[in-house]
């Protein structure tokens, strides 16, 4: 006979990855329907992975800025963190005795210790070890609640378990080692539960730092955690119906996309679309793991499926992005822009960790469009200008356009000013300014 706890294990091949993105555990009511939902659908071995509540990530930024930058109350910014979190964890398990609040505690000291003494390290790593802790916050409260609600779980430190290199802010993931620790230390917890609960977003290094994989990086998180658990499929809940052809807040009369190749998922999330993390095709497409992107408010619907096929999207789809500079660089004498001033271009991007979101060249100048942040920028555009003439325009907007045609172009690009277009045969993107 099998030892007690062997059953889970023989039925690996049928784990089941759940991520549940902020929006879905934004409040106590959030956290109940996760519950009603892992009740329904969880009968298979299920990995559960779980962002910070709400917009606490946000929150967690500010704090760092008012940390680090002195931009602000640090402490104050912290309480006002710590009642919210609180207020929805007395509504969850009223009982105060009960020993999640001393984990609860717990993060806060950890928080209040990394805010008390002067930063040690560089801005990235300091903003790793406070703001990834919104997820461990999230987690322990979402474990312990859901215990209570007999829905038995066991709490795993992701920071044990994804391994990454010390790129601070977009950790590199250790695939070998993270296979190693996932099959000895995450899997055999099957053994004795049906759900895990675990960490988006967060890592850990070799020398017990934490570290994150990016802003939104807990879709990657659960892609990860499928590849090297060779999950079933992974579902994403989410507060859309699915993939829509365009972000409802810009749009009207969006549609859902029922089903998607990972060609066309990996480039609208590319280009921006900001319903699934880019990172996170990668890992399902290399080992052909399906994708589900459901309404977690109707989870009995269909929502959209992203998978090895070969029906590409028809519908047009829209990316649209705010808050872009348009950057222009030119050799100061005159001369050609040529493969060795773009190398050294690219060093700097790279250096300030910046990334293209769309770039042309032409004799003499190089155009990027790229976010316009705040705290890379200013410090980009100043070392090109060691070497460069540098003109830039701010703020833009990047319009992305999946299978377009001529008046959906004019249409969009009606009252603004196009300031740098390009086409491909099935991608249209402008950079525009709204004309004043
Ligand atoms: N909480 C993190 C963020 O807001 C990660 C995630 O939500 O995926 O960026
Ligand atoms: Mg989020």
């Amino acid at each position: 006979m099998l030892p007690e706890g062997q059953h889970f294990l023989m039925n690996l091949n049928m784990i089941q990855i759940f991520k549940f993105g902020g929006a879905s555990v934004k409040d106590a009511s959030a956290v109940k329907n996760v519950a009603s939902i892992l009740k329904a659908y969880a009968q298979t071995p299920t990995i559960v992975v779980i962002s910070a509540m709400g917009k606490t990530t946000n929150h967690l930024e500010k704090l760092v800025n008012a940390y680090f930058y002195k931009e602000g109350n640090a402490a104050a910014l912290l309480e006002e963190l710590k009642q919210v979190h609180l207020q929805i964890l007395k509504e969850l398990i009223p009982d105060t005795s009960h020993a999640v609040y001393n984990d609860f505690e717990n993060v806060f000291v950890e928080m209040q210790w990394a805010i008390e003494d002067e930063p040690a390290f560089g801005y990235n790593q300091e903003y790793d070890q406070i703001v990834g802790l919104g997820e461990v916050l999230a987690t322990k409260i979402i474990s312990a609640y859901l215990n209570t609600q007999s829905i038995s779980n066991t709490w795993i430190d992701a920071r044990g378990i994804i391994q990454t290199d010390n790129t601070y802010r977009e950790g590199k993931v250790d695939y070998d080692l993270s296979q190693t620790l996932v099959d000895t230390q995450l899997l055999p917890q099957f053994g004795s539960t049906k759900i895990l609960i675990t960490q988006g977003f967060i890592g850990g290094t070799s020398e017990n730092f934490m570290t994150t994989l990016g802003r939104e990086g807990s879709d990657y998180t659960a892609a990860l955690l499928a590849y090297f658990s060779n999950a079933a499929h992974v579902t994403i809940w989410k507060d859309v119906p699915g993939v829509l052809n365009a972000d409802p807040k810009y749009f009207k009369n969006t549609q859902k996309i029922d089903e998607l190749t990972y060609q066309d998922a990996i480039e609208l999330t590319y280009y921006g679309a900001s319903v699934i993390h880019p990172k996170t095709i990668k890992p399902l497409q290399n080992k052909n793991i399906p994708l589900y992107v459901k309404s977690f408010l109707k989870p009995s619907e269909s929502g959209t499926v992203i998978k090895d096929t070969d029906k590409r999207i028809g519908i047009t789809s829209y990316i649209f992005k705010t808050e872009q500079i348009l950057i222009s660089i030119q050799p100061k004498d005159f001369s050609f822009i040529a493969e060795e001033n773009l190398s050294s271009i690219f060093k700097q991007l790279s250096r300030f960790d910046v990334r293209v979101n769309m770039m042309q060249n032409s004799a003499i100048s190089f155009s990027i469009c790229v976010d316009h942040d705040e705290h890379k920028i200013p410090g980009l555009i100043s070392e090109l200008q060691n070497e460069y003439k540098v003109l830039y325009n701010a703020p833009v907007e990047l319009m992305t356009i999946r299978n377009y045609d001529q008046n959906t172009i004019n249409k969009l690009s009606e009252n603004k000013l196009v300031l740098l277009e390009q086409r491909s045969r099935f991608t249209h993107q402008m950079v525009m300014k709204t004309e004043i």
